[in-house]
């Protein structure tokens, strides 16, 4: 075999309590649709004929040094705790150590039926496995931290949704797929040894200096409270933002039906299956304080004076409005140009924000707009807009770098929802060309590209997405 895949599992190292070992189900007729050339070279991978890397990415061939494997997890779903999820359709292949030094999970996804498969088929259709390449490379290309896609490869298989379906399979490439679910299982059970077990291994894996559960819980809180801020800053909805699909390492983890907002409005919401709005755009923020509290109550069960660490973990989880809120003001500051921090500038920002609201205003265009000197046309109430402009101009006149910065935090280019389902469609029926045209233009979301301008329009009124689906 050509590929060659430099293995280093320490997942697979642990007591078997935290997983099953599971191989992948082969498939029909694997084909490989896209490698992911610029990652495998991070990963420390050598790559084979387009044959061989069907036939392990698609599930058919193990890779040398592979020990696959279904991670055990459990999770709230929807603020209701499910005592056994786990990888119902995914399995680590093993980890490698990059050419960065970094240490990351390669895991099929859409693999084939685990013991945690439940009523599932453990299987994935063609168009969430685009959609997720897509959109986690997008996202990467943002520079908000996430999981990645290393290949796709279609099945040759039928999938049954509501209809009969292309089967596809993802190579998933994560910091590690360690949730706030993982340790909700053992602190649930009692299993306080395995629980201990988890923490020093997450603890090694992602925060080396933290010292203990109590500055593992803080990490997290840091990871996360920036990450989410990173999101409500490009607009993004995650749409299930489960404890299981909440990562330790504080990437964002499941792109199921996740969105980014054309129109802006802060109670936008895409899941069909979240009918309260719980994981609504403006909402995400007080979610992840709520996750962060089920993994404080997770890894408290492993204290000796419980009633210390209760307190030292509410000051923990109680701090990170806050600080996503720091972070938050920072990242609206940089989409207005500004670097440095005025007392008026969260007014500015909310007044923006509010008008954007009034006028159904693009969420990515209009920001993209006033880096480029406009933004009028976004705006039905130009007058409304004329006034805040004014303000917003007296205010850039302390900031000597304004357009540099709004260039570098406004991205011109975002996965749309109807661009994602266009290139569904036309992948469904055998042309990749969208699929690859997206990933091509969204690898430098900042860049002007003249030439790929129509993927910067918002739908026409019959291309809107209203719903999407895990
Ligand atoms: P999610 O909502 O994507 O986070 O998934 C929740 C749980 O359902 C996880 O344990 C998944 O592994 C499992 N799951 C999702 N889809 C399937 C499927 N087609 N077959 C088996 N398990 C699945
Ligand atoms: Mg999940
Ligand atoms: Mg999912």
């Amino acid at each position: 075999m050509k590929l060659h895949i430099p293995f280093d599992n320490s997942y697979a190292r642990l007591a078997p309590v935290f997983y099953s070992k599971q191989a992948p189900e082969p498939v029909k007729s694997p084909t490989l649709i896209a490698f992911n050339q610029d990652l495998a070279q991070m990963l420390g991978i050598s790559p084979g004929e387009n044959d061989e890397m069907a036939q392990v990415f698609g599930g058919n061939q193990l890779p040398k040094g592979a020990e696959p494997l279904a991670q055990l997890y459990a999770g709230h779903q929807f603020g209701s705790y499910n005592p056994q999820l786990g990888d119902g359709r995914a399995v680590l292949l093993g980890e490698t150590v990059g050419i960065d030094g970094q240490r990351r999970d390669i895991q099929l996804k859409g693999s084939g039926r685990t013991p945690y498969s439940r009523r599932g088929d453990g299987r994935a259709w063609l168009g969430p496995v685009l959609r997720e390449y897509v959109v986690s490379e997008a996202m990467h290309a943002l520079g908000i931290p996430t999981t990645r896609a290393l290949a796709a490869v279609a099945t040759g298989d039928i999938v049954q949704r509501e209809r009969g379906l292309p089967g596809a399979v993802l190579t998933r490439v994560a910091s590690s797929h360690l949730r706030v679910g993982s340790f909700e299982v053992f602190a649930r059970r009692g299993d306080i040894h395995s629980l201990k077990q988890l923490t020093d291994y997450a603890i090694q894996r992602h925060y080396p200096q933290a010292v203990g559960p109590m500055d593992l819980l803080r990490a997290v809180r840091d990871a996360q409270s920036k990450l989410i801020a990173d999101w409500m800053a490009v607009g993004f909805i995650h749409g299930v933002m489960n404890t299981d699909n909440s990562s330790i390492a504080g990437e964002t983890i499941d792109y199921g039906p996740c969105a980014f907002m054309d129109r802006y409005h802060p109670q936008t919401v895409f899941s069909s299956i979240d009918r309260n709005g719980r994981y609504a755009y403006d909402n995400q923020p007080e979610i992840a304080v709520w996750n962060l509290a089920q993994l404080a109550t997770a890894l408290i069960q492993q204290l000796d004076d419980p009633q210390q660490a209760v307190e030292q973990a509410t000051e923990i989880v109680h701090a990170m409005p806050a600080l996503t809120q720091q972070h938050w003001e920072q990242n609206f500051r940089a989409k207005l140009g500004l670097s440095s921090a005025h007392a008026e500038d969260l007014q500015l920002i909310s007044e923006l924000l509010s008008l954007m609201a009034q006028n159904q205003s693009d969420f990515t265009n209009t920001f993209r707009s006033l880096a480029t000197g406009g933004g009028g046309d976004h705006f039905a109430d130009r007058a409304g807009f004329a006034r805040w402009q004014a303000r917003w101009q007296a205010r850039l006149a302390d900031e000597p770098d304004s357009q540099a910065l709004m260039l570098r935090s406004n991205p011109a280019y975002i996965p749309r929802n109807h661009q994602i389902e266009q290139m569904i469609a036309a992948a469904v029926a055998g042309d990749y060309a969208l699929f690859h045209r997206l990933n091509q233009v969204l690898a430098q979301p900042f860049a002007q590209q003249p030439d790929q301008a129509d993927l910067r329009l918002p739908p026409t009124p019959d291309q809107v997405v209203p719903a999407t689906f895990c």
